[in-house]
């Protein structure tokens, strides 16, 4: 069968964007080494939609499989690794076998099929359902990725291409299903009547492209967040992360009057751990004493590690006395988390200062005074907490033990 000569350009356009697509990830896979596993899913997808496109070129009267079976079976195959790449690229679960069981199946139905332009509309049906079905579960598996990175609507609007091609091979399945007249125009590539179908497939290999590399991008930002706001030793939140958190309170408090509470702690003897046991053991205490303190801390608070052995708990709308309350829950899961290291047991306490807001205060001044209480707590005995206390109203300082 002669090819139209537009219909050839598109196609020809479409191998190009694929076959740049498939360079560009290699490279990102390697030498550049982004998102290696992920980039290498999608540079390899590109790769078979390049040769299925191709081979679905070759089709003509004759009956051969590889120009109709295997042509399907290559783009189909290059839809579901663009699913995987996304999935590992986010470190989703991966769907690799149900993808598989769905493939599989679609690929025995076709089998059924004899594979020539007499079965193309089954055929067609058969490949646009697989391919609506890979669609629409990879747009929902990138709205489970992007809603916790970015704001929902952007989440949305980002995902909506690869929605609107799943519905787009859901509506070619249909119309290929109910009105068999229209076999020309949706399951030939190469008769003018295809052109159209052609510029989708043209804007969908783009698409696709830029999304997926908006895809990479925002992995990249969101690792190089993680880098520059979390602790690496415990995942807390670091210093920086907290001055902004503790701003921001701050601001809302000057705003709508809701009290805040500030909980820092140090732990006791912590020097005398990293000399005994070794700083091993000493790590390991800082991170049982996160794991623990975060059993405690509500989805609310903001637990972040300043530095060495001291930690910061922020309590957004939380009075004085319900600050002391969380600081008697941090104490005693620090008292019950010992940890055994190799053979012995290694105690973790620490030494608490409490301060909630009150009219004049700046997060500098509040971040002084909860050290100063803390201080206090060392000086007097150690393993307690104490209150700010403040001048000239001197509060009475609550200790405990
Ligand atoms: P106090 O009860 O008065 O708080 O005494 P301390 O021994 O806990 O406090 P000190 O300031 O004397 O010692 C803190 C030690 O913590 C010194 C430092 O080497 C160690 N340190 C700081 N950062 C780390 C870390 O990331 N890992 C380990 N293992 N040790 C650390
Ligand atoms: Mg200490
Ligand atoms: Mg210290």
């Amino acid at each position: 069968m002669n090819i139209d000569p537009i219909a050839e350009l598109l196609v020809l356009f479409i191998c190009l964007l694929a076959g740049t697509s498939t360079l560009a990830w290699g490279l990102m896979a390697y030498p550049l080494g982004i998102a290696p596993r992920a980039s290498g899913y999608f540079s390899l997808a590109n790769l078979l939609i390049l040769i299925g496109v191709l081979l679905t070129t070759l089709r003509d009267q004759t009956s051969n499989y590889l120009y109709w079976f295997g042509a399907d079976m290559l783009l189909l195959l290059g839809f579901v690794l663009l699913r995987s790449g996304t999935q590992r690229l986010f470190r989703l679960n991966s769907s690799i076998r149900l993808d598989g069981i769905l493939l599989l199946i679609t690929g025995l139905l076709m089998l059924s099929q004899p594979p020539s332009i007499e079965a193309s509309d089954t055929l067609g049906m058969l490949f646009s359902l697989m391919a609506a079905t890979t669609f629409l579960l990879m747009a929902k598996d990138n709205l489970i990725a992007l809603e916790h990175t970015v704001k929902r609507h952007i989440a949305v609007t980002l995902l909506s291409p690869i929605a609107l091609m799943g519905l787009a091979f859901a509506l070619r399945a249909l119309l290929l299903a109910l009105t068999p007249s229209l076999t020309n125009e949706l399951a030939s590539i190469q008769s003018a009547d295809a052109i159209p179908m052609l510029w989708l497939f043209v804007v969908m290999t783009l698409w696709i492209n830029v999304i997926m590399m908006g895809n990479a991008l925002t992995r990249l930002v969101q690792k190089m967040r993680q880098l520059a706001d979390r602790d690496y030793l415990t995942g807390l939140w670091n210093r920086r992360a907290m001055q902004q958190r503790l701003e921001q309170l701050h601001q809302r408090w000057l705003r709508d009057g809701q009290a805040y509470s500030l909980i820092l702690f140090d732990l006791d003897y912590f020097k005398q751990i990293n000399d005994k046991f070794g700083h091993s053991a000493g790590d390991a205490v800082l991170v049982r004493t996160a794991k623990q303190v975060g059993k405690v801390t509500r989805a609310m608070d903001f637990f972040c590690r300043l530095g060495g052995e001291e930690f910061l708990l922020i309590l957004p709308g939380t009075d004085g006395d319900e600050a002391q309350i969380i600081a008697q829950k941090l104490q005693q899961a620090l008292r019950q988390s010992s940890l055994n290291w190799q053979g012995s047991l290694i105690p973790i306490n620490a030494s608490f200062g409490i301060v909630t807001t009150t009219t004049g205060d700046t997060p500098d001044s509040l971040l002084a005074l909860a050290d100063k209480a803390m201080y206090r707590a060392k000086e007097t005995g150690r393993d307690r907490y104490c209150t700010a206390e403040r001048q000239p109203l001197d509060r009475p300082v609550t200790t405990s033990r």
